[in-house]
């Protein structure tokens, strides 16, 4: 991928692609990278040499020197969780304070928003939406109700401890709905402006320094959090997170028009994961599934929650292609299906309404799929090492084939390991 302007990468399934990774070797290349939606509840995961960096709210671009990293509006800042990243990064010899920016138009996510998260989940019983417990849920029901608070209401602290104290009063009313302990909002507001003086100095306007950065000819990567298929809209709804993370959210969640954005670039697993509830129809049942996962390392960064996994669904990366308006995919974790006989691509689903090719917004005949499975020979070989297309196996090259003719996109890399080293670019 060059030659780009405004490149957004965004997951093509249920998060968890390797999108860190992704936009860790991309961000080499760019100026600046901007965070478009989510919150803590991502947890991007870079290896940098032997070291591991785990990243939840600040742009893997951060790893890069003299690369600047901002968090746009659409974005929900964990104040709390969002220093103590930054003072890691800080205290592994990362400038990452001086290069880190954060939109006065983003919301602020406070400590009820997790109460009211754990409880909310709590209520539901069995119908939970198995969501990271980080309170985004909460924190974004407060902005679009209207009694959010902004970064930029911090610049008079008289009016942000009014702001907290109704917001948190207002929490504190569900709270007791609910009957779980209540919080305390002075107490609140004071912690939140002691954090004021470092935080106003970060704040800048996100969609003015990407239109600057374009202008000048200095590329800009727009990086989203979780999947197309977790967003509020096009997503597994209710089984989905409470932002846009398609494509077209990276426009409003950092402040640019839409024709700013030249390049998509979709992020996607050779195979299929999801963490939390909501239907997965290529899931794997049993062994196979759990030795899928075991391979992968399919454990949340944030959580640590087992991911469930199944076959590639070519339904979904097709559908995915199609929201996001993709240009290019960069297929990650080939490597994990190195030592498998045989390999399956889900093509269709076979539902009570008959099959089905595209995917649909129907829960219901979701639930009941059952994959209609198109089978490949596995190659059975070691793809570590690999670094060119042409050396890759026959049959690993085949796979490849076969997932670029069914969605209809190119790939331009493919991951076949977790160091940054292990990607095969082409063309
Ligand atoms: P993200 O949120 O999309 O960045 O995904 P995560 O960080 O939660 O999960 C990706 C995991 O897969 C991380 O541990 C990466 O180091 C790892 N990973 C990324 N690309 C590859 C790859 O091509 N092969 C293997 N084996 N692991 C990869």
């Amino acid at each position: 991928m060059s030659g780009y302007r405004c490149l957004v990468v965004v997951g093509a399934q249920w998060g968890d692609e390797g999108k860190g990774k992704i936009v860790d070797m991309l961000a080499e290349e760019a100026g600046l990278v901007a965070r478009y939606q989510g919150g803590a509840n991502a947890g991007h995961t870079v290896h940098v040499g032997d070291e591991e960096f785990i990243l939840h709210q600040i742009p893997s671009g951060i790893l890069h020197p003299g690369k600047r990293c901002l968090l746009g509006n659409g974005v929900v800042l964990d104040v709390e969780q969002f220093f103590q990243e930054l003072d890691g990064l800080i205290a592994r010899g990362i400038d990452a304070e001086a290069r880190v920016g954060i939109s006065g138009r983003a919301h602020l996510l406070l400590d009820y928003h997790k109460r009211l998260d754990h409880a909310s989940e709590q209520a539901r019983g069995p119908a939970r939406i198995g969501t990271t417990g980080k309170g985004i849920g909460p924190a974004y029901e407060d902005k679009i109700a209207r009694r959010g608070i902004r970064v930029g209401d911090l610049r008079i602290p008289e009016r942000a401890r009014e702001l907290v104290i109704e917001a948190a009063s207002a929490a504190n009313e569900r709270l007791r709905a609910n009957g779980t302990e209540l919080i305390d909002p002075a107490r609140i507001a004071d912690q939140l402006l002691e954090r004021r003086a470092r935080i106003l100095p970060l704040m800048t306007d996100v969609g003015l320094e990407i239109t600057r950065s374009v202008a000048a000819g200095v590329p800009v990567l727009l990086e989203g959090a979780q999947g197309a298929l977790l967003d509020v809209d096009h997503g597994t709804y209710p089984f989905v997170t409470a932002s846009t993370t398609t494509a077209a959210g990276a426009a409003t969640g950092t402040g640019i028009g839409p024709t700013t954005i030249d390049s998509v670039l979709g992020v996607i697993k050779a195979y299929t994961t999801r963490v939390g509830s909501g239907p997965l129809p290529s899931e794997i049942d049993g062994e196979l599934g759990i030795r899928l996962r075991d391979l992968g390392g399919e454990y949340g960064a944030t959580t640590g929650r087992p991911r469930r996994c199944g076959w590639f669904d070519a339904v979904v990366a097709r559908y995915s292609a199609r929201v996001n308006g993709l240009t290019a995919l960069a297929l990650t974790k080939l490597d994990v299906l190195d030592t498998f006989k045989e390999i399956q691509i889900v093509t269709g689903y076979q539902t009570d309404a008959g099959l089905l090719d595209e995917f649909p917004d129907d829960l219901s005949l979701l639930e009941g799929a059952r994959p209609v499975l198109e089978t490949m020979p596995g190659w059975e070989s070691p793809t570590q090492d690999v670094r060119s297309i042409g050396q890759l196996p026959d049959r690993a090259r085949r796979y490849i084939a076969r997932i670029e003719e069914l969605t209809g996109v190119p790939i331009a890399y493919v991951g076949v390991g977790t160091k940054r080293e292990q990607i095969i670019r082409i063309g």
